[in-house]
């Protein structure tokens, strides 16, 4: 229960925070709205939190690129998905400790919250987090009578962030079908995207990165799109329009 739980919220903060928002605006928000959005991101997020702005440069990079060898993360040019996290894992650092620097454009509008990332993004509060995660482990398979066995999903949740990522990047642009022809490969990787709550309707999104229904078809459904319409419906947020 508590890893589906962790799983699927994370997934959203991911989703509709780091991706939708922070990448794309596919909604305007307060600016104490924001950093609460991003708050609960480090808070889902926990060990494996992704700094927003970094997170968003390297996607921004990544749909200008897609597929191609300057693409940070596409599955077409590694062996397997552990060498393809790696590298993303090094592009994303040097974005996120401003070691790498590109083009001006791929930096405008980044929810930016210096104080609180570097208290985020540090090791000792990762470290926190990993503890906390353990502790949480042992109490309940102590104080319920669980088999330790349950002790081996401790590793998604310390790399959540990241393995949500690598999924998306892996099997969204190698699986699925397509409804847009595109020059990159991007699929839908139906019907296991209701996995990763409309992430992996990667076809759809790229032939519209400014959508932020990522559901197409009407066989499709995006259940982010549907919590975004609620927050837009009661004033938390409110949804830029687009024709498609
Ligand atoms: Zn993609
Ligand atoms: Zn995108």
């Amino acid at each position: 229960m508590i890893f589906i739980f962790h799983w699927f919220v994370s997934v959203f903060f991911q989703t509709a925070f780091l991706h939708r928002y922070a990448s794309h605006k596919m909604f305007t928000t307060g600016k104490l709205r924001e950093k609460i959005f991003h708050f609960m991101t480090w808070l889902s997020q926990g060990p494996s939190y992704l700094v927003p702005r970094a997170y968003a440069v390297m996607h921004r990079m990544h749909h200008e690129f897609s597929d191609t060898d300057k693409d940070p993360h596409s599955p077409h040019f590694f062996k397997d998905v552990i060498s393809m996290m790696v590298k993303t894992k090094e592009i994303y650092a040097g974005f996120a400790n401003d070691k790498i620097s590109v083009a001006s454009k791929y930096y405008h509008d980044l929810p930016v919250w210096k104080t609180f990332e570097s208290f985020a993004d540090h090791f000792l509060t990762r470290v926190g987090w990993a503890i906390i995660y353990i502790a949480i482990y042992l109490l309940l398979i102590i104080k319920l009578d669980l088999s330790y066995f349950w002790l081996l999903l401790l590793p998604i949740h310390f790399l959540m962030g990241p393995i949500h990522g690598a999924i998306v990047n892996w099997c969204g642009h190698k699986y699925g079908y397509r409804n847009f022809k595109s020059t990159d490969e991007s699929r839908n990787t139906e019907p296991f995207g209701i996995l990763l709550m409309g992430e992996l309707f990667q076809n759809n999104h790229h032939k519209f990165p400014a959508s932020a229904n990522f559901a197409k078809k009407w066989f499709e459904f995006d259940p982010t799109y549907s919590i975004l319409v609620v927050l837009h419906y009661v004033g938390i947020i409110k949804l830029i329009k687009t024709k498609n």
